[in-house]
């Protein structure tokens, strides 16, 4: 399942082939994904000049020149690849994805200056799903409205969170996981910040946080061990992008090496810690953790 530094891997893949191009035709194979396509989806994009490729959270989004936006969000298996005249072909990445053609469900048929390209939406599970909406409106969109920050740059605060976990007995885990505490911040990064930071999934949030509400030493630790497992994250898979330039065009997931995600009973790599890294299942999800250096 794609975590927001893998849709914002594809988004820095597309967007040289996207951004600035027409949408001469928006090709949709079937009548949905996950959730049926808006009604008369092609017919209110294609043609459109497409301005800028961005992303929140786990949401691709293609600006139109016509102040509207296409959604787009990749489910458990979808990826994109970009095909045939495009100015850089992006690469594609150690997992292997589904190009069976049978999952090719959606097709942007684009032009840029004097060439043609086409990206593929190829999804064989159909988790993923597509909408519109107008950019004026997004804040308001049930998808957006209750988002956090992202957990990237400065936007996510060590204040900000003081003051979602103040005396929350809620574990650490899941206050983390909470869209609307950071958005785009899934399981796996979760584990390896809390891993980074010393800080136990099991511990309660309102921990994090003084009397007076302020964060504590532990809380700023944890807030900058986010922005760098995210800001490491994206840029393993930008240099996935340049390593296989000029393959197949394909747009997938990387595989990452994790510290503690997906290893448990394997020794902790904490330098002097000594400890086993643990799973444990926190609200129907799998946490890995060293109890010995987390507390
Ligand atoms: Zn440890």
């Amino acid at each position: 399942m794609p975590e927001l530094p893998e849709v914002e891997t594809v988004r820095r893949g597309l967007a040289p082939s996207m951004e600035g191009a027409v949408l001469r035709e928006l090709e949709l194979r079937r009548n949905d994904l996950r959730f049926p396509f808006p009604a008369d989806f092609a017919r209110h994009v294609s043609g459109r000049g497409i301005t800028s490729l961005s992303r929140r959270a786990k949401y691709l989004l293609i600006d139109l020149e016509d102040g509207k936006t296409i959604i787009a969000h990749l489910g458990m298996s979808g990826s994109f690849r970009v095909e045939a005249g495009a100015a850089e072909t992006p690469g594609t990445f150690h997992h292997p994805r589904s190009k069976d053609e049978k999952h090719d469900h959606v097709v942007f048929h684009l032009t840029a200056g004097s060439g043609n390209a086409r990206v593929i939406y190829n999804d064989p599970r159909r988790f993923g799903f597509m909408d519109i909406v107008r950019r004026a409106d997004m804040a308001t969109h049930p998808f957006f409205r209750d988002l956090g920050p992202e957990p990237t740059g400065n936007e996510l605060g060590a204040d900000y969170l003081a003051k979602r976990f103040l005396g929350k007995a809620q574990p650490l885990k899941s206050a983390l996981l909470d869209q609307k505490n950071i958005a785009g911040l899934g399981n796996i990064y979760v584990c390896e910040a809390l891993w980074r930071s010393h800080l136990s999934p099991l511990r309660a949030a309102g921990t994090l946080v003084t009397d007076t509400g302020k964060p504590t030493e532990a809380l700023l630790t944890l807030v900058e061990a986010i922005r760098e497992v995210i800001a490491d994250a994206i840029a393993a898979g930008g240099s996935s992008l340049r390593d296989h330039i000029q393959t197949d065009g394909s747009l997938g997931y990387f595989q990452h090496s994790f510290s503690v995600y997906d290893r448990e009973a394997q020794p902790c790599s904490t330098p002097g810690c000594g400890g086993t890294v643990s799973r444990i299942v926190q609200a129907g999800r799998s946490s890995f953790y060293c109890a010995s250096c987390q507390g």
